[in-house]
């Protein structure tokens, strides 16, 4: 089978030619319906930190293809998503289904599925558990793969922060990428705070507006969107900041204008860093540092996607064109989510 492997950092990945696995005792194969491009593979790509080669695809869906010895409860052809974020399974946190913040993760032999084991951009992937596989009902699988991170995580983010989201609350969200244009989504559909849109890009910004962004704003001048967005906020400032970038400048533009008893979410892994010092952030912001979400967050998430209140902007691409993606995403070039089809 065609697999997009992670070989070593400082090089793009390879497609090869790879035996089909086999299901051991205890576990499922999948056969791929679409893998998400998450621009955390950038930074898989970049930094040495995983040792290689593994199959990449973080973010996966597809049916249901041989269940090995012990496997009971699905059958062949059943369309699922695949939880990303694979735990212990053991351990309090994993037990209640966040296996995101599994208590032994410093200990596991991978992140998950792509991210040091191997993924889901490949024609079949290997699934540890059927614990990690949630079912996708009417979904079709390879629109649906997103969902478990692209949505997850802004969703994960959202639901945390929902007690500052009232009426007449603003929220700003900066970067309208693969999870940027789904917390829109999840914001609309959940709360009826007022929603500006930030983005270096303004074909982004248009995103934002047309999945129902109330305002946006180009940050490319920080200084000039602090005022822009202070403008808009007024004194109060905003309730809730979601950075789905990370870097310097979206961080210290989040931290300039939240207003106080706030909440500042930094999502994205861009590399900056939180200033801290007295009023700033305002007083009474709390911070937060989500990483991707549930199991039973994934099921909401799903079901949400169900009652078409979100969809992923989904750009389709054959595993074959994975170097090319990769280098579209990096230049800012993918529209919403790219998926990959074997
Ligand atoms: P993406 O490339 O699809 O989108 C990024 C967006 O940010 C683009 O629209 C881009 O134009 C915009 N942008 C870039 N620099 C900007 C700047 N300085 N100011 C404003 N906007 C800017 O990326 P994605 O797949 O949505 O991922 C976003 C980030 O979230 C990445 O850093 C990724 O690694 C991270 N991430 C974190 C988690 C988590 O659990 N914490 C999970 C998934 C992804
Ligand atoms: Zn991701
Ligand atoms: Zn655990």
């Amino acid at each position: 089978m065609k697999a997009v492997r992670y070989v070593q950092a400082g090089q793009p990945p390879e497609v090869v030619d790879l035996p089909t696995p086999t299901p051991a005792p205890g576990e499922v194969l999948l056969r791929v319906a679409g893998a998400g491009v998450c621009h955390s593979d950038l930074h898989v790509l970049d930094h040495p930190l995983f040792p290689g080669p593994f199959t990449l695809g973080h973010e996966n869906a597809g049916h249901v293809a041989a269940l090995g010895d012990g496997v009971t409860g699905w059958k062949e052809g059943d369309a699922v998503a695949v939880y990303g974020p694979w735990g212990c399974g053991r351990c309090h946190t994993c037990q209640t289904s966040a296996e995101n913040y599994c208590e032994q993760h410093a200990s596991l032999p991978s992140l998950g599925g792509g991210l040091g084991s191997d993924g889901g951009m490949a024609e079949y992937m290997i699934v540890p558990s059927p614990r990690l596989l949630v079912p996708l009902g009417r979904l079709d699988p390879a629109a649906a793969a997103p969902l478990s991170d692209a949505a997850l995580t802004p969703y994960h983010a959202i639901k945390a922060a929902l007690r500052w989201l009232t009426p007449g609350a603003d929220v700003v969200v900066i970067g309208i990428g693969g999870l940027g244009h789904m917390a829109v989504q999840i914001l609309k559909a959940l709360t009826p705070a007022r929603l500006i849109a930030g983005d270096i890009d303004d074909e982004k910004l248009a995103h934002a507006r047309a999945l129902g962004a109330d305002h946006t704003v180009n940050t490319r001048d920080s200084k000039r969107a602090v005022e822009e967005i202070r403008g808009l906020v007024g004194a109060r400032g905003a309730a809730v900041a979601l950075d789905f970038v990370g870097a310097q400048p979206t961080i210290d533009l989040c931290a300039r204008i939240v207003g106080r008893a706030s909440r500042l979410t930094i999502v994205g892994l861009g590399g900056g860093t939180l200033n801290y010092a007295a009023n700033k952030p305002p007083y009474g912001c709390e911070v937060s540092v989500p990483y991707w979400g549930s199991r039973t967050e994934l099921m909401e998430v799903i079901a949400l996607a169900e009652a078409g209140r979100i969809k992923a902007d989904v750009e389709t691409f054959p595993l074959e064109q994975a170097v090319d993606v990769y280098q579209r995403l990096r230049e800012g070039r993918i529209h919403g989510r790219a998926v990959l089809v074997p």
